[in-house]
This record gives structure tokens, sequence and C-alpha cells, in this order.
């Protein structure tokens, strides 16, 4: 178990962000399997713990006051578990659904939610593009989540569809989001997007994360997503 760092803690009153100390230990064997399994295969590219508790625990809990009235979320190309983990852990009163295309990053995943014991947590290993077509996971989701998976307009043929109408896509982003948006507009029309908003993910603490929260207000029509690889490929 890796022991919370005085400075995420520090960061935890900043942002306002209350966790208990059950979620706070949870939090710290989480990161400790993710940091020595890196040293085996690549899941992250930060490996100094400190650094590691504020980018990647404290950034996946802000989307936290996001989920607000969601029960069903699903973590879109989770990798090592970024950010539905952390969520997870912190709200075990919704399910989670972490879905990644790469079967070592799904059985890594498996583990870790075997080990840390979370009965909330669902893993996936399929395609977004699939499971974006397949009945059961095709606009089920309360809310759809995903950090460092593509640009916007690639992002969102993925998200979307898998968000029922009157849910919601929320991303966690860097500093390059407002022009990602301005190149995403045609997506967002054609797969039932609606409203965006845009907010610093961690106010009064210098960090260029940004939380991008798109509305889906009409249902996204059948050819969307369309075959594995296409919305990288052929963006909207
Ligand atoms: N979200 C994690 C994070 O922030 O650390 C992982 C980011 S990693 C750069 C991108 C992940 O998205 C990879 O694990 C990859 O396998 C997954 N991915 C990319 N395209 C995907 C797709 N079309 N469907 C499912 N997973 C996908």
């Amino acid at each position: 178990m890796l022991k919370a760092p005085q400075s995420f803690l520090d960061d935890c009153k900043t942002v306002g962000l209350s966790l208990n100390d059950e979620a706070i230990q949870m939090l710290g064997r989480y990161l400790h399997l993710l940091l020595e399994t890196n040293k085996k295969f690549n899941l992250t590219a930060i490996k100094e713990p400190e650094q590691a508790w504020r980018r990647h625990i404290l950034e996946s809990l802000a989307l936290l006051p996001f989920l607000e009235g969601a029960t069903t979320v699903i973590d879109v190309g989770s990798g090592g578990g970024l950010p539905g983990l952390p969520l997870a852990i912190a709200s075990p009163e919704r399910r989670f659904t972490l879905l990644d295309a790469t079967g070592k990053k799904a059985r890594f995943l498996e583990t870790a939610v075997a080990e840390l014991g979370l009965t909330n947590v669902t893993v996936l290993n399929e395609r977004a593009e699939t499971a974006g077509q397949s009945p059961q996971h095709r606009q089920r989701y309360d809310v759809a989540v995903s950090r460092a998976v593509g640009p916007m307009n690639v992002l969102l043929e993925l998200t979307l569809p898998l968000v029922q109408v009157e849910g919601r896509f929320i991303a966690l982003k860097g500093a390059k989001a407002e022009a990602e948006l301005r190149d995403a507009g045609d997506a967002l029309v054609v797969l039932g997007g609606g409203e965006v908003e845009a907010y610093e993910a961690l106010p009064n603490l210098e960090d260029e994360a940004v939380v991008v929260v798109v509305y889906k207000l009409a249902t996204t029509p059948p050819e969307y997503p369309r075959r594995p690889g296409q919305p990288k490929q052929e963006p909207l």
C-alpha cells in the first residue's frame, strides 16, 4: 500500500474533496498495484508516487461532482483504471464498467478489482466501437467518462453511443480542450450531443486539467459508432 502524501491530503482540502480513511487506504493499495505492475508492462508514464497521487488520483476524483444523479458509469479506454477505478473506490453506491480494448490492460483491471474486493466494478475487454453497437451496452449508461483516449471528435463517436438520452459524457482533458471542441462540432450534432460545458478540474491548484461535460439530447443514429478503427481513421 502507498501512504497518501501530505500534499495529496492538502490538495483534497483545497479543492473541497472529502474522503474517508477507508477510501484513502484503498486508493493507496490501488496506486501501489498500478505502479508495481507498471514496472513489468507499460500502464502509465507517471512513475513517481507523489505525482501519481495528484495526476492519477486527484484528477480522476475531480470528476466526482459531475457524476451527481448517475447510477451507471462506463470508463472508455480505462487503461490502468483511470479515471474509473478511483471514482469507483470513492463512490461505492454507483456501478462502474471499465472498458479497454487491450487484453493485458483488461487483465490488470480484473486483478486490481479482485485484490481490492470491489463489488461495484465490471471489466469489459472490448473495443468501444463494438460495445457501442451491442444491445447490452448501447445507450445503457447514465454517464461515460474518459481520459487520454483521443481528440474530442474521435472520442465522441466512441462514447456518446454508450450513453442514454439525457445522460452525459464527461472527458478529462488537458490544455487543448478548447481547440478540440472547435473541431468536434459536426460529431456533436451527428451523434445526438447537445450543450457542452468546460470547467477547470482542480480550481485553486496549479493544474491544467479541464473537465468537459457533453449532454446527450437525442438518440445516436444506428450507423454510429462505425466499424472498429474508423472513428480514428476518418473522424467525423
Ligand atoms: N484512460 C487511461 C489513462 O488516462 O491513463 C488510459 C489512457 S491510454 C493512453 C488509452 C487507452 O485507451 C489504452 O489502454 C487503449 O487500449 C484504449 N483504447 C484506445 N482506443 C480504444 C477503443 N476504440 N476501444 C477501447 N479502448 C480503446
